[in-house]
């Protein structure tokens, strides 16, 4: 039987985002030495000023870095980007989102009214909070990423997880409704390996929610969310593993924000 055709690490993150280290080029070599068939980065920026994030003026320079790196080398390189979904801030994600000469957007959602819920730092802040009134609130936030249509991809979907604060209701039914909104904005959703290494430990999302997007006709992309060289691809037998048994037979290819569907 045929093995994998593409195999493709859409979300990683390099010394621009402030958290993160290596060089594009380290990380290229990684992935082809894995196996990967193509690499996307996605440095990280906030609308407004944050630590993690290039600022607007770093955006030329990534930009800048990551062509000329497309062009000296023969493995398939990606320019992506990781924006903040931040409600009230459209504006500022667009003039962003809309720059030429990006593969594709990941929008994501990593803060509460200004709560960055997946930092370490702030975990205390999840005492203050009823775990299914928090779901409701963080996917609301997902559908208003979706919908404004700005992103090409949803990243970390169900990141409200991480810390293992599991709600006591059945979420199925916001995860459906999530879905159908991410259907109707025609978005994908990113498979991403991180969450193996969280507390959580699972792959974001879940298989039930994976199984919902899959119902839905919801296209998805690989990510491992890496923040060092060394991480590229980090746990993608699993994530080939999850989207098999799910259904999925295709993931997503961005080029200049195009989709198109490849064989997995
Ligand atoms: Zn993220
Ligand atoms: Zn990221």
């Amino acid at each position: 039987m045929e093995w994998v055709a593409m195999f493709i690490d859409y979300h990683v993150h390099t010394a621009m985002s402030g958290d993160a280290k290596g060089e594009l080029a380290e990380y290229v070599e990684i992935a082809r030495n894995r196996g990967l068939t193509e690499i996307g980065v996605s440095d990280h920026y906030h609308p407004e000023e944050h630590e993690y994030s290039m600022s607007y003026e770093e955006l030329a320079e990534y930009v800048k870095k990551v062509q000329l790196l497309k062009k000296r080398t023969d493995f398939p390189v990606k320019l992506g980007i990781e924006v903040d979904f931040i409600p009230g801030l459209e504006s500022k994600i667009e003039r962003v989102a809309k720059l030429k000469h990006f593969d594709y957007v990941i929008g994501s959602v990593h803060f509460i009214n200004n709560w960055g819920f997946d930092d370490p730092k702030y975990i205390s802040e999840y005492q203050k909070w009823d775990i299914v009134e928090l779901y409701g609130t963080y996917f609301s936030l997902v559908q208003q990423c979706a919908k404004s249509g700005l992103f090409d991809i949803i990243g970390h979907l169900d990141l409200i997880k991480k810390f293992g604060y599991e709600p006591k209701a059945d979420m199925t039914d916001v995860f459906m409704n999530t879905v159908k909104v991410f259907k109707e904005s025609k978005v994908c959703v990113e498979v991403n390996t991180s969450g193996l290494s969280a507390p959580c430990r699972e792959i974001y999302p879940s298989k039930a929610f994976l199984k919902i997007c899959f119902d839905n006709g919801i296209p998805i992309t690989l990510g491992s969310d890496a923040h060092a060289p060394e991480d590229v691809g980090k746990n993608f037998s699993q994530s080939l593993k999850l989207i098999r048994e799910v259904g999925y037979e295709n993931i997503a290819r961005f080029t200049y924000r195009k989709l198109e569907l490849v064989e997995i």
